[in-house]
């Protein structure tokens, strides 16, 4: 199909959809500089991901993941949302999207103007920490200060628990509470729109799947091919700023 007749049957798809669903990986995110850790030659592949037990048993795991993470710092804070974001901002703004599903922990819909209820974080939350423990809130600012005074990992200062970036690690139980709602909306979906995710991370990966099969009409808008391109409605292999951007009249 060329390229304006999909953007076009797109549009036609968004327009005629009552409740959709978006669901956002890496890819999206790219698009606003933040790298994407498992593609050829992202950080993964360079430096090993530290599993939670380790981080729970390791004050060295603690402090290394901590070093990690301020080192990313100034990428975390620069990066803003991008045109694939504001165009999915507006979707829900008109209400067309209900949810917005992200395997990305960078907290970019929500800059966007996304209320945060509707954004679902599958992944967790990178640009804050919380305690383990009591869930108290910390700022990733204020610990970094304290973590370049004395070079240790932070303790709550509530409870005495480990705080940690509010991310769902390796090794770490997905979040249940948002696991429930993802599959709620994706079941009232009649359309899901797959933005930036290459669909391999399971259990995540199985939204699109439950879509399909409950009825939804899938698209997935990615560079590279899926494993679930064969069972998409539309498949549009393209950036998705520029794809989501002229699909629903967003610079
Ligand atoms: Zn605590």
């Amino acid at each position: 199909m060329p390229q304006d007749r999909e953007i076009a049957e797109l549009a036609r798809l968004i327009e005629r959809s009552r409740q959709a669903v978006v669901f956002t990986g890496a890819g999206i995110s790219t698009e606003s500089g933040i790298p994407d850790f498992r593609s050829p030659g992202g950080i993964w592949t360079r430096m090993a991901p530290i599993d939670f037990s380790d981080f729970l048993s390791s004050e060295e795991a603690r402090r290394e993941t901590w070093r990690r993470r301020f080192e990313a710092d100034d990428t975390w804070r620069n990066a803003q949302p991008n045109r694939g974001h504001r165009a999915i901002a507006e979707l829900v703004r008109l209400g067309t999207v209900a949810a917005v599903i992200t395997q990305n922990i960078d907290g970019l819909h929500q800059a966007s103007g996304i209320p945060a209820e509707q954004v679902i974080e599958l992944h967790g939350n990178s640009t804050y920490a919380h305690c383990l423990d009591c869930t108290r809130r910390y700022e990733i600012a204020d610990l970094r200060v304290g973590f370049e005074r004395d070079g240790t990992a932070p303790l709550c200062e509530a409870c005495g628990g480990w705080v940690k970036t509010a991310t769902i690690s390796f090794g770490q139980a997905m979040p249940l509470e948002a696991m429930q709602r993802a599959e709620i909306e994706t079941r009232a979906a009649d359309l899901f729109i797959v933005a930036g995710s290459s669909l391999v991370v399971y259990p995540a990966a199985g939204f699109p799947e439950l879509a399909k099969r409950n009825g939804a009409t899938l698209v997935i808008v990615n560079r590279e091919p899926t494993g679930l391109d064969p069972i998409a409605d539309l498949v549009l292999h393209r950036a998705i700023g520029e794809t989501l951007g002229a699909a629903v009249g967003v610079n």
